[in-house]
């Protein structure tokens, strides 16, 4: 990615959604904008604040969010979101008319990008006759699936019966109706209105996406065929910017040591995202699925993501003894790092967006257990339209986990599959070269954001 020679007078503000599978792709764009002349504004919560320390090029500007420990510590997600929405949205105003009004030392803002599940920031734009463009962070086909929920529910489909949740969705192929993006982090009447609060585009100019155009075509040719702004599929955004960490949690770089000792390949690399949550059962089936593989494995087990336990102080009991060398477990990995290490052949996923491009960018297959939301889209879409990644659906037995390991990292079925993550890799890197899709539309958007149009 070359540098451009747009004017340093132009800012663009970023408000980023305050989890870290929100703030990642949002720094990164911050990243590649800033590699494009622009100067940096982020405006964040207290919640979650990224670290402006690993960012020096950019401004910070915290937002109170005035949240209880009571809304952070909620289970509705949702819930928490509508709060920092309506919270932040004074803070905001009054924080960018002060800027704006008195730009000194800071270049103009010439535009707001803001993460979808950050709606409030399209009303203080509005307000202050500023451009504003959003950023999806998830998959375009996740929102289709989205934005398809309400002539769903209209149609009588929603709420879901269990009769039919392996139907395929009239529309929607491959979807079945248990692939639907419905969130676990709050009630099916709070996750249909959070749906319909991000769909709303407003006065927003355009949508950028974390994604590329020969992952998703016919998707993209879908949204394209009826959406009033322009589209720009950027991504894989850690493919374009040049890396900083922009983890929220510290991340045990002493993994890559232990994965320095495996053989190629040969090791399954657990982990489950920043959200997802396991119970106490789950967490012993995995366990023994992977002790009785035979496989090495990383396993990121997240304090606090095992119900009724701080950490992994509940492991079966002999899992340790049974293990030995065989496994590592840590806290929070260094994950791109992991998944570009030759000793990993297998991730074992819970198909975040960014986990997902993090895995085919690489060329590492995947076995595919989303927890929530978007998650089940993405796995449909890596088990039955990529075929890179292999489906551990019902519930988790240790049975079931051994045979997917065991098809991935020992029989031929997982020498194609890898070798079809390869193929996919290529493209994509091919979509970051000159002339390549991502990179193209990268100039495009950098040329419609300077084409903006500012209040006089
Ligand atoms: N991640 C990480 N270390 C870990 C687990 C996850 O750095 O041990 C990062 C991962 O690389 C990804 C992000 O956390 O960029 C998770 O985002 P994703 O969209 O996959 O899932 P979410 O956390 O939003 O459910």
């Amino acid at each position: 990615m070359g540098k451009q020679s747009t004017k340093r007078s132009q800012r663009v503000l970023l408000i980023p959604g305050p989890f870290q599978g929100h703030i990642t792709p949002m720094l990164e764009l911050g990243t590649t904008l800033h590699s494009k002349g622009f100067s940096i504004t982020v405006a964040h919560t207290i919640f979650n604040s990224p670290n402006p320390s690993n960012h020096p090029d950019f401004v910070f500007l915290p937002l109170s969010d005035n949240l209880s420990g009571a809304d952070i510590s909620s289970r509705s997600l949702i819930a928490l979101m509508k709060t920092i929405n309506t919270n932040c949205q004074v803070p905001l105003r009054e924080s960018l008319a002060q800027i704006m009004e008195n730009p000194e030392p800071y270049d103009q803002v010439v535009c707001i990008i803001y993460d979808t599940i950050m709606p409030f920031a399209e009303a203080v734009a509005n307000h202050l006759q500023l451009p504003s463009i959003i950023l999806r962070t998830n998959s375009v086909s996740a929102t289709i699936a989205y934005e398809s929920l309400p002539r769903l529910q209209a149609a009588g489909y929603i709420p879901l019966q269990d009769y039919m949740l392996q139907d395929l969705v009239p529309g929607l192929q491959p979807l079945r109706f248990k692939d639907l993006p419905i969130s676990k982090f709050g009630t099916l009447k709070e996750s249909l209105e959070m749906i319909a609060d991000i769909s709303h585009i407003g006065t927003s100019s355009a949508i950028i996406w974390n994604s590329v155009d020969c992952l998703e075509p016919s998707a993209l040719a879908q949204l394209k065929q009826h959406s009033q702004v322009p589209l720009f599929t950027i991504g894989p955004l850690h493919k374009m910017a040049p890396a900083s960490s922009t983890s929220l949690i510290r991340e045990d770089t002493n993994c890559t040591a232990w994965l320095d000792k495996q053989a190629p390949d040969s090791v399954i690399y657990v982990s489950l995202g920043s959200l997802a949550l396991m119970d106490e059962k789950e967490l012993a089936e995995t366990a023994w699925g992977l002790a009785n593989s035979g496989q090495p494995f990383l396993w990121v087990v997240r304090p606090g993501s095992v119900h009724g336990s701080e950490w992994i102080e509940n492991l079966p009991e002999g899992f340790k003894e049974a293990i030995e060398q065989k496994g590592h477990i840590v806290k929070w990995a260094p994950q791109r790092e992991v998944l570009s290490h030759g000793a990993v052949g297998v991730f074992w996923s819970h198909c975040g967006w960014n986990s997902t491009l993090e895995s085919i960018c690489e060329g590492v297959p995947m076995i595919c257990k989303p927890y929530s939301g978007d998650q089940k889209v993405n796995a449909r879409y890596l088990t039955e339209v990529w075929k890179v990644g292999l489906p551990l659906e019902g519930v988790l037995e240790r049975g079931e986990i051994e045979r997917a390991i065991r098809r991935l990292l020992v029989d031929k079925e997982g020498e194609e599959m890898r070798q079809r993550a390869t193929d996919m890799r290529e493209k994509l890197k091919l979509s970051l070269k000159r002339d390549g899709s991502s990179n193209n539309s990268l100039n495009d958007l950098t040329e419609f954001i300077l084409s903006l149009q500012l209040p006089k």
